[in-house]
């Protein structure tokens, strides 16, 4: 049964086909019987659902953009949509989605040779396999062209030295697509669990997404045959394209999160009452922030949707794309902050979503490109003028 009423405005339901607002139903529904019953505990003990994985394959929500190899084919504004009712759920279930569709399936789409794509992506589609994307290093982050993990090649096979870090899905992952300094620069390779030379081990203490496993990977000596490197891979820009994907998907799924804290905060201060048994929301200030959030959170739904539209036709540029995550985080996470103030102390409660939304929005502002990095993106989209060193 779908309880969430959603949170349309503007009347946006009147720009969706009825076969996306079908997908959207069926991924809301997912969220709400599937979901919400144990999001809670997972958060608590720092566990990822695992179970749900196998469901979200059969929904088709795994690589559900891409064409072919069990994929679902769906376009960017169905796929958006289905990021949008996960991340309401948790940002932890839309990050897994986002690494094993946009990061580990789009680069095997894109640059992978074809038995590559035969090997692994039916397996990811169907959940039987998971993947992660190796790019963060401990000492390189916002600038990965800086990477010190390198590839050598020595007769028919690479051989991987240095260090991951921060890899969501990176100790769960059958498969890890690890981008690495070569002689002819920045490559991107296919290596395996159980891998010699190759290890992972989890990061502890998050108080964000914590249903979701975050992993360093160890790459000491590690030989993997020459036909696992994506051979259409060439130079940072291909580790970067898929970087494009995922933002994408990012900047629907917030929406869900700021739909949620939004929500929650408008049903709670129309029946909560303070100061001569009224409700809370007949207080100016507290219509304010009401305001402000819905007016936000149509003018992101409206931001995608366009970006997705973009995308669809093949238009859509990273630049678009940064403006895209960066807005739609800035404004989900300032929801979650004004909802917490408007559940007053109950606002704090894991029993109510806004703490655990608001906690994991503070790693999707910094993930995908902080917030600081797409504003430089777009500044140099209008100026001309790079100004990241
Ligand atoms: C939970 C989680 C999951 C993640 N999953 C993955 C994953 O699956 N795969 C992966 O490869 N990575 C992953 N990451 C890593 C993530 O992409 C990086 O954390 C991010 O790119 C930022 O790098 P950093 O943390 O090293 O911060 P830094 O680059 O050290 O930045 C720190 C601060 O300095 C600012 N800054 C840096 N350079 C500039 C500049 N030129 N101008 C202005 N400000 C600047 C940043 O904006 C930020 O505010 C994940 C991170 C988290 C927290």
């Amino acid at each position: 049964m779908v309880r969430f009423p959603g949170v349309d405005y503007l009347q946006f339901d009147s720009l969706l086909t009825e076969q996306e607002l079908l997908v959207r139903q069926t991924a809301r529904q997912f969220v709400d019987d599937r979901v919400l019953p144990v999001i809670r505990d997972a958060f608590d003990k720092a566990e990822f659902p695992k179970q749900l994985i196998p469901e979200m394959a059969q929904l088709g929500f795994l690589g559900a953009n891409l064409e072919g190899y069990g994929c679902a084919g769906m376009n960017n504004i169905e796929y958006g949509l289905i990021m949008q009712e996960l991340e309401r759920g948790d940002s932890g279930l839309r990050s897994f989605v986002s690494v094993q569709g946009a990061l580990v399936m789009y680069p095997i789409h894109a640059f992978g040779s074809e038995p590559q794509k035969e090997r692994w992506l039916p397996r990811l589609q169907s959940g039987e396999a998971v993947g992660c994307f190796g790019l963060t290093e401990p000492q390189f982050g916002s600038n990965p062209s800086g990477m010190l993990t390198t590839a050598e090649k020595r007769g028919n096979a690479w051989v991987l030295n240095g260090e991951k870090t921060w890899i969501t899905n990176g100790s769960i992952a059958e498969i890890a697509v690890v981008w690495a300094r070569t002689a002819e620069g920045i490559r991107g390779f296919l290596v395996e669990k159980g891998t010699k030379g190759y290890s992972a081990g989890d990061l502890h203490g998050k108080l964000s997404m914590r249903a979701s496993v975050t992993s360093s990977l160890h790459f000491a000596d590690c030989v993997i045959p020459a036909e696992n490197q994506l051979p259409c891979a060439k130079g940072l820009k291909a580790a970067l394209s898929c970087l494009s994907q995922a933002r994408f998907g990012i900047g629907w799924g917030v929406i869900g999160a700021a739909m949620d804290c939004y929500e929650t905060a408008r049903s709670y201060s129309v029946t909560r009452k303070q100061f001569d048994n009224r409700p809370l929301a007949s207080h100016q200030l507290v219509q304010e922030k009401l305001a402000w959030m819905i007016t936000e959170i149509t003018k992101a739904q409206l931001l995608a949707y366009q970006v997705a539209k973009l995308k669809d036709a093949g238009k859509a540029e990273p630049a678009h794309i940064s403006m895209l995550k960066r807005n739609n985080v800035t404004i989900a996470l300032e929801c979650a902050r004004l909802s917490r103030d408007l559940l007053g102390a109950n606002g704090i409660m894991d029993e109510y979503p806004i703490m655990r939304h608001m906690c994991n929005l503070e790693t999707v502002k910094t993930y995908e490109g902080t917030d600081h990095i797409h504003a430089l993106v777009i500044g140099e989209r209008v100026t001309g003028i790079p100004a990241y060193r």
